[in-house]
């Protein structure tokens, strides 16, 4: 089988290009060509002589994402994009356009096995991992399709990343890396549901991309009701955890909390919540759900929204509700993909 070469770092292109018997400068011209220029075959490395673009050709491939559907919201120009991956299976990734740049949510699996109540990207399971290229090629494609850079980056779609961990990492240092597309690592934030032990080894990288916790409970009870993976780890553990990720690396945590009305959304909920993060230099992100068909959960209407943001914000935390985008086109998390799935079934 042929190796998927737009998966390696810069130093592990290196490597391979040094077996190949060849002088290390190319790995830095193959490494453009796929990172920079973000050509789709061996045949476009026109700086590459033909024998040794051959023997690329014979040990490994290319592989990218296909287009096989892009909505667009009327309301505020951000873009749904469903890709189809080498075997069939299809994966949504988000463009929104912002005054500061291009930012894209990417997918880190294709379903994810995380079963949160609201969330419409587990309710059919974890079907397999993302590929460093796969996560890749969901930027690299909308950059081709829009004729624009991409800035910002969010893992944040279907998936949890740290769930994917080593082709998490991978993807992370790709992006970012001086050789390649080169996006800031502060430009770039990874979303969990709290995998504890990652989160340590993610801290030890060193890294200045933004941890973002979905957090959605402000006590392991509540927390637990909404979100399995609070069985395995306790909330006292994951505000442990992300407390070190801030240690290590500096970086200030975005707490998530998706407000379900009448579930988290009470006075209690925000006094709590502020027990929680009043001594924690952070960042609260409220989101009201996103109704999905498949359960009966609804938002809180905006002036309950507002209140429960104003208490906060009384006692020093800092808070933001988040701006709804696309919520003309299939906006949660996962709901495209489904809609699809369902279509193609039929
Ligand atoms: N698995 C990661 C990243 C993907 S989900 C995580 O759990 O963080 C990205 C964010 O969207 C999470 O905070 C998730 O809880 C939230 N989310 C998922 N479905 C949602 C919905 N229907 N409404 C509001 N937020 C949702």
């Amino acid at each position: 089988m042929k190796k998927d070469i737009r998966a390696y770092t810069y130093e592990e292109l290196q490597k391979e290009i040094k077996i190949l018997g060849e002088k290390a400068f190319r790995a830095k011209q193959v490494y453009e060509w796929l990172h920079q220029k973000q050509v789709d075959t061996f045949e476009e490395m026109t700086n590459l002589s033909r024998n040794f673009r051959k023997q690329l050709e014979e040990e490994y491939e290319i592989l990218s994402v296909d287009m096989v559907q892009r909505q667009e919201s009327s309301l505020d120009g951000t873009n749904k994009f469903l890709f189809r991956l080498h075997d069939g299976n299809v994966v949504e990734s988000v463009l929104m356009r912002y005054q500061h740049g291009n930012s894209v949510c990417i997918s880190s699996q294709v379903g994810c096995r995380m079963g949160c109540r609201f969330c419409a990207s587990t309710i059919g399971g974890l079907e397999r991992n993302l590929s460093a290229s796969e996560m890749l090629g969901q930027i690299y494609q909308i950059q081709k399709i829009i004729g624009e850079r991409v800035s910002n980056v969010v893992i944040m779609g279907t998936g949890e990343p740290l769930d994917n961990y080593e082709n998490f990492l991978k993807f992370i240092r790709i992006l970012t890396d001086e050789h390649g597309l080169h996006i800031s690592q502060r430009n770039v934030t990874v979303s969990t549901c709290g995998i504890v032990p990652r989160i340590y080894d993610l801290a030890k990288e060193h890294l200045q991309i933004t941890l973002a916790l979905s957090l959605h409970g402000s006590t392991q009870e509540k927390r637990r009701q909404l979100m399995p993976v609070a069985n395995k780890y306790e909330l006292r553990e994951v505000l442990e955890a992300c407390d070190h990720y801030f240690g290590e690396t500096g970086r200030r945590i975005t707490f998530e909390y998706s407000m379900v009305h009448g579930v988290n959304d009470t006075d209690e909920d925000a006094d709590e919540l502020i027990t929680i993060l009043k001594s924690r230099n952070c960042h609260l992100n409220l989101i009201p759900v996103n109704p999905i068909k498949e359960r009966n959960f609804i938002r809180p209407d905006k002036k309950n929204a507002l209140n429960f943001k104003n208490k906060l914000e009384k006692c020093g935390i800092n808070v933001t509700i988040r701006r709804e985008m696309g919520a003309d086109i299939d906006g949660a998390c996962g709901q495209l993909r489904r809609s699809y799935q369902g279509r193609s079934t039929l």
